[in-house]
């Protein structure tokens, strides 16, 4: 098993290894939570208590001087790694030239180019139209405004364990009440929540899981009030639930013979993270519609919908957009970073990787029995915890085991509506040999722990 060698270009400043010269966190990192805890609103949370000062590549470097393995990316953003020396490349050159401009003012060709692109890369030949945005929440809110002025339809239909954004709209379609939605309604209406297929939970075949949450639209909602279905085509803060084999497929064509807009959020799954250059073309699932962010700009703050040139154009001149939106600084990063995945080869890589962090992980399972599901595709894998012999969420042995990898210089996140899954994000770019240095302190933590 080995991961394929990337080119030069690839190479980061800073040494790819991990090295630990204080606790975690460190007398600098502390100082500075004390001064974060008085300056920042406390409702912004913090994973790992450590401030970083560099990164490059898989490496975090804190402002004590220790480097960390990052197994979180940010949250799937910096795929191509941190600093990635082609984003860094394109960046610096547009921020001499000019930093904005407003594209609805005055526009500029890098948000055409970076439509473009995306219009070639997401699944599907048919004619496509794209639009630019500054963050996830605010690529799903405007899809919808998109599917809702095409069918001229309002409701909308998501599935449990969903997650879609902290934005009003946004937060009514995603599903877990702590921390997300917790006192803050009221939300937006008109937002319709099915089963989705969680095959370690539910038992169902693909088909069975769709017909039930057909059935439910059918039944509940009425198939020809609902203007989209929405749905990650692999969940993301949900637990990295892969569904069943033929689930999206079912759903998609369900949404076609009834005139539903299918729009795929593929704003954590998108940009080879899974193996593919977008998760819906691992069953051939063609979205009308098509979200995505995270890994877009290697760590610059874009988003975008993308999908069929009539439905995009439903929505009227001056409909959509924004003061920041498609910023010329973060397409020009965006460019780079599509660039990067395309020399790296980075899907290919992100394959790879699955193949070494199963095969570790299958072996970690052998001897932990808490670890009751290991899941996810490419880069992008989980392993959901319980009380062995059960499938009782253990969240408090997840948080155990990913305190412990940070204490040893691992970042590492936790996910799913109990919290009880452990979920890895690497770089596209880690080298086989921290991924396996992580992996090694991965499993020593849940045999200390378990
Ligand atoms: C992160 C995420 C969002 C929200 O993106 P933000 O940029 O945080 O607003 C929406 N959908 C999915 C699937 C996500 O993973």
């Amino acid at each position: 098993m080995s991961l394929p060698n990337l080119p030069e270009s690839f190479a980061s400043d800073i040494a790819q290894e991990r090295s630990l010269v204080t606790a975690i966190p460190g007398p600098k990192s502390d100082a500075l939570m004390k001064r974060r805890t008085e300056a920042v609103a406390r409702g912004v949370g913090t994973t790992l208590p450590v401030f970083i000062e560099r990164a490059g590549g898989a490496i975090l470097v804190d402002v004590d001087g220790n480097q960390l393995i990052d197994l979180g990316s940010g949250i799937a953003v910096t795929s191509v790694g941190n600093a990635n020396a082609e984003v860094v490349k394109k960046v610096q050159d547009q921020v001499a030239l000019f930093t904005h401009t407003c594209f609805m003012v005055t526009p500029y060709a890098g948000y055409v180019e970076v439509c473009e692109a995306l219009n070639r890369l997401t699944p599907g030949e048919h004619h496509k139209r794209s639009a630019l945005f500054n963050s996830g929440a605010e690529a799903v809110e405007n899809a919808v405004k998109i599917a809702r002025a095409y069918t001229k339809r309002q409701a909308v239909v998501v599935v449990e364990h969903a997650y879609h954004g902290r934005t009003n709209l946004t937060m009514a379609m995603t599903a877990k009440d702590m921390p997300y939605k917790h006192g803050f309604g009221p939300f937006a209406s008109d937002i319709y929540r099915v089963p989705t297929s969680y095959p370690l939970h539910d038992g169902l075949s693909g088909d069975e899981a769709a017909r039930q949450a057909i059935t439910k639209i059918v039944k509940e909602v009425g198939a020809d009030q609902v203007a989209a279905v929405v749905i990650e085509p692999i969940q993301g803060e949900g637990g990295f639930i892969v569904p069943a084999a033929g689930f999206l497929p079912a759903l998609s064509s369900f949404c076609t013979e009834n005139g539903i807009v299918f729009i795929a959020d593929e704003i954590q799954t998108g940009f080879a993270r899974t193996g593919a250059w977008f998760a819906c073309d691992h069953e051939g699932v063609i979205p009308d519609v098509i979200t995505t962010a995270k890994g877009i700009a290697g760590g610059l703050p874009l988003a975008a919908v993308t999908g069929r040139a009539e439905i995009m154009d439903a929505a009227h001149v001056g409909g959509l957009g924004g003061t920041y939106g498609g910023n010329p600084v973060a397409c020009a990063a965006a460019i780079g970073s599509i660039q990067a995945m395309e020399s790296g080869n980075l899907v290919t890589r992100a394959a790879a990787i699955e193949q070494v962090m199963r095969a570790r992980l299958e072996q970690i399972q052998a001897k932990v029995p808490a670890i009751a599901d290991i899941r996810g595709r490419g880069a992008m894998i989980a392993v959901e915890i319980v009380k062995p012999g059960t499938l009782e969420p253990d969240d408090a042995l997840t948080a155990a085991v990913a305190k412990a990898c940070h204490g040893q210089g691992v970042v590492v996140l936790t996910a799913g509506t109990y919290s009880n899954v452990l979920r890895f994000l690497p770089p596209l770019v880690i080298s086989e040999e921290l991924l396996n240095e992580a992996l090694d302190i991965i499993d020593a933590a849940f045999v200390d722990l378990s």
